[in-house]
């Protein structure tokens, strides 16, 4: 008799711009992999149409190859979000999703039990039971990519808030009168480190004519993105390389600021940016030297993530082995507002 830990489950990956669906197995193998550009623009109701598509799809591609049955559908998706209810509050990066109730639109289709979490937590999951952060109680994950998000892990379980948005990291400020964030909060780390700010920084310097390499690159089609910017400093272009190091310099202000806060065994920097730039390491680590509690700096370690791009499919697998069969996931739930209120430590 198969247990339930034996079986896979079906991950879905929502990003702003593709959908990832897969078959992930209890050894993390990964089977079955499609993508389907997202293309918000077209609406709610195609994406969820979508969604949908892709994840029939691979369940179709299962069936005819052999493998067992999925014990589940994952959906790691950007939030803010409703991890008890299945609904997307708010994600900036995808047109018009406010109040998107995922998991029962997916479920009537997909006929599975179907769960939903942030990307980043569900990325936390996956570095702390199977990858860079295995075999610890404190861990945190950090994404720097487009944008810079992350999940905590603290005392052994993941920190989730009465919110669901617990562990937000890339609006961390790290600059008082910094620029203003995607979110509307000013010198948050994600408004000078992410991808986004560092081609917003290079845009800038185009603009002004300040950087000849950055201006020789785009000026052979390339789109001024944090790429570009990073091959223009590659290039030896000292204005471009400048923002890259402030970058970096932020994200280690980011990472001793975690430090002192939650004194965890290990932070984990993934993402596209962490994955290409391991500059980005180097300086954080001489960053925690300088501004974190120096009795910490002996056990504290800043490692890359071990899963690259599939951490938000991976992820989803220890998520849904523990989330079949709590009622506080099931159909209809409002959910355990808080984490000490599941405990009982608080009542309402
Ligand atoms: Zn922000």
């Amino acid at each position: 008799v198969e247990s339930d830990t034996d079986r896979p489950v079906l991950a879905v990956d929502l990003g702003g711009t593709q959908i990832r669906a897969a078959l992930v197995d209890p050894d993390l193998t990964v089977h079955h992999r499609r993508a389907v550009p997202t293309r918000d623009e077209e609406g709610v109701d195609a994406v969820l149409e979508r969604i949908g598509d892709v994840a029939a799809a691979v369940l179709d591609d299962v069936a005819t190859s052999g493998l067992p049955d999925p014990i589940g559908l994952g959906i790691s998706s950007p939030g803010p979000l409703d991890p008890w209810r299945g609904v997307v509050l708010m994600a900036p990066n995808l047109r018009g999703w406010v109040d998107v109730p995922v998991v029962e639109r997916i479920a009537a289709r997909i006929g599975l039990p179907t769960f939903l979490e942030r990307d980043t937590n569900v990325a936390v999951m996956a570095e702390w039971r199977h990858g860079a952060a295995r075999g610890t109680r404190n861990a945190i994950y950090v994404t720097v990519s487009t944008g810079i998000g992350g999940g905590v892990i603290t005392d052994g379980r993941p920190l989730v808030g009465p919110d669901g948005t617990a562990g937000e990291v890339g609006h961390i400020t790290v600059d008082i009168d910094g620029p203003r964030c995607g979110c509307g909060g000013m010198g948050h780390v994600e408004a000078i480190a992410s991808g986004a700010a560092i081609a917003r920084d290079g845009a800038a310097l185009l603009a002004g004519d300040a950087a000849p390499q950055l201006a020789r690159l785009a000026a052979v089609g390339g789109e001024v993105d944090a790429e570009l910017v990073a091959r223009a400093a590659d290039a030896g272009d000292g204005a471009c390389l400048a923002i890259l190091e402030r970058a970096w310099v932020a994200i280690g202000a980011m990472c001793a600021s975690l430090v002192n806060v939650f004194d965890p065994e290990i932070i984990v920097l993934g993402g596209s940016i962490a994955e290409h730039r391991p500059r980005v390491f180097e300086v954080a680590r001489r960053e925690l030297e300088r501004r974190a509690f120096p009795i910490l700096l002996d056990r504290v370690r800043i490692e890359p993530a071990a899963f690259g791009g599939d951490v938000s499919l991976i992820g989803l697998l220890p998520i849904l082995l523990e989330r079949i069969g709590d009622p506080a996931y099931a159909p209809g739930s409002q959910g355990p507002r808080t984490a000490a209120m599941q405990q009982g430590v608080l009542r309402t």
